[in-house]
């Protein structure tokens, strides 16, 4: 019962870990913060009587930089292709630069890190890094209206890297370029206009086209063990799964794809001589072709894949669930019915903010769970920077006492001038410990959208799924309680007036 019972990422959490003890009284080993599952709202696995998983970049981990690298080069000629200049050929992918969550101002042809209400933190042309008073001059306000979404676009997949990575090399190109005049909100040369927003529908489309046309998917196939994390934990936490709940599996991925990819993450890793399970045995149900967001929405037509030919079946399936049939298309709905599962006790996997998360948790009050593979560096960089962290939270406590004692009729003016650099130096080195354009989840010490979208709508976060595979199926994540501003002020009041209760208790027992 005791293992039950836990507030994650507290101290009162660790020094409780090692204090857990097994069914057999082996002392328990404290949990690697890299194995760990983060909790934002608590939640106990023991209600949960249905699991969902995404494929890509979920039970299908690629292997970075190498599939982001191939994913660059096919973009990149594409674009060539397609009439873009040839000496775009010279770059190569560099994984230091792009951090996900970013957005593209189509307008201004810049990436942007925000925070969850468009206030900029970072500012990027090329792969120029705006200082703040050019930022300004681009955005007086330092501030952009995010609902704007015919000018803004949020890069919010791991596939997108690759493509925030080669917007930054198109605009750094054409503005090093002579042959181009450098305009507002774009190029010119001779009596062709080239705006950074049609540069960046053209990527957009050469995107769509390496995923539509399957080039991206056939080199992924080609080089399987390149590509594709083969993890033997994958066919070991789907079984223990299942022993005790449903399991589906929804991809966007069609069927002919996600066939190579299960085989291999679960066929091909069974113990020599032990028996080969058919991988769609390892589900309840199978969705192909889900084109989520709209699977938690209105959904499509729900059709029968015939997994001999990977052809889909004419008309929508209507029927009860069939064991080992693969389903495509449908939605969320659907699969509740399929299944006779409600959303409330259905745990949604995936690693995708807005397609696999927020619209799950949004639309359809599943609980959810986002993969966040990048919280492996960031738990690391973390680890080795805390000290600035600390100091800026010295800095920030600081700056508070010197105007603690001023009131609307005071005339003085601190200098804090010397302070803000300090904080600006820290702030700047903590960021590029994790990469050219920072950190996923923050910046010195605001968090970014992705951050705040995290916290808001997954339940559950850690950096693999594998990592359920350390707790029980009866497990109680607690969230770690979050005090409100005036919550905190009250408790810091009553925490020194009890002190000094307690001093003057002493005072009076020595006189
Ligand atoms: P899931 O993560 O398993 O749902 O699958 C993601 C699918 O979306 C994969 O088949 C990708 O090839 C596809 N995909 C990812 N990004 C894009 C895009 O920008 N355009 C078109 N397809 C994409
Ligand atoms: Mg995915």
């Amino acid at each position: 019962m005791r293992d039950r019972i836990r507030t994650a990422d507290s101290e009162e959490e660790d020094a409780m870990d090692v204090h857990l003890y097994s069914s057999n009284d082996e002392p328990k080993m404290k949990r690697d913060f890299d194995k760990k599952v983060f909790v934002n709202r608590s939640l106990t696995l023991e209600s949960i009587k249905c699991y969902g998983f995404d494929m890509d970049y979920t039970l299908a981990m690629y292997k970075s930089p190498d599939y982001e690298s191939t994913g660059f080069e096919l973009l990149r000629d594409r674009m060539v292709s397609v009439g873009y200049p040839h000496e775009l050929l010279r770059y190569t992918y560099d994984p230091s630069f792009p951090t996900r969550g970013v957005v593209v101002d189509t307008s201004y042809g810049n990436l942007l890190k925000v925070d969850s209400n468009g206030n900029i933190l970072v500012c990027c042309h090329g792969f120029h890094f705006l200082r703040e008073g050019d930022v300004h001059f681009y955005y007086p306000n330092k501030f952009i209206q995010r609902d704007d979404t015919e000018r803004f676009y949020i890069l919010n997949t791991l596939f997108n890297l690759s493509e925030t990575y080669l917007y930054a090399c198109l605009v750094d190109f054409f503005t090093r370029c002579t042959r181009y005049a450098n305009l507002e909100k774009g190029f010119q040369h001779g009596d062709l206009f080239m705006s950074y927003r049609s540069m960046f529908q053209d990527v957009r489309k050469a995107m769509d086209f390496i995923h539509d046309t399957g080039v991206l998917k056939e080199q992924t196939i080609k080089n399987l063990e390149k590509y594709v994390v083969k993890d033997p934990n994958i066919p070991v936490l789907l079984t223990r799964i299942k022993e005790v709940a449903k399991v589906f599996l929804a991809t966007n991925s069609d069927y002919n794809y996600t066939e190579v990819i299960m085989k291999y993450l679960l066929e091909g890793n069974s113990k020599p001589g032990g028996p080969k399970k058919p991988w769609r045995s390892y589900f309840d149900l199978v969705v192909v072709d889900t084109r989520k967001p709209l699977f938690f929405a209105d959904g499509t037509v729900l059709r029968q894949v015939d997994t001999n030919t990977g052809k889909l079946r004419i008309g929508t399936y209507t029927g009860d669930l069939q064991h080992g049939t693969v389903y495509s298309g449908g939605s969320s709905d659907i699969v509740s019915e399929l299944l006779d599962v409600k959303g409330k006790d259905i745990l949604y996997v995936g690693d995708h903010i807005f397609g696999d998360i927020l619209k799950s948790k949004k639309r359809q009050g599943w609980k959810t769970f986002l993969v966040v593979p990048e919280l492996t560096k960031e738990l690391q960089v973390w680890e080795e920077k805390k000290s600035h962290f600390e100091e800026l939270k010295r800095l920030d406590v600081f700056l508070a006492e010197l105007y603690k004692h001023l009131d609307s009729g005071s005339k003085e003016c601190p200098d804090i001038s010397a302070i803000k650099t300090r904080m600006n130096v820290l702030a700047y080195r903590m960021d590029i410990s994790y990469g050219q354009m920072g950190s996923l989840l923050r910046s010195g010490s605001t968090q970014t959208l992705f951050a705040s979208q995290l916290i808001r709508y997954a339940d559950l976060y850690s950096s693999t799924c594998i990592n359920l595979l350390h707790y029980p199926f009866n497990y109680l994540f607690m969230a770690p309680p979050v005090l409100m501003p005036h919550e905190v002020a009250s408790q810091i009041s009553a925490e020194v007036s009890s002190s000094d209760q307690s001093n003057r208790t002493l005072t009076s027992n020595k006189n």
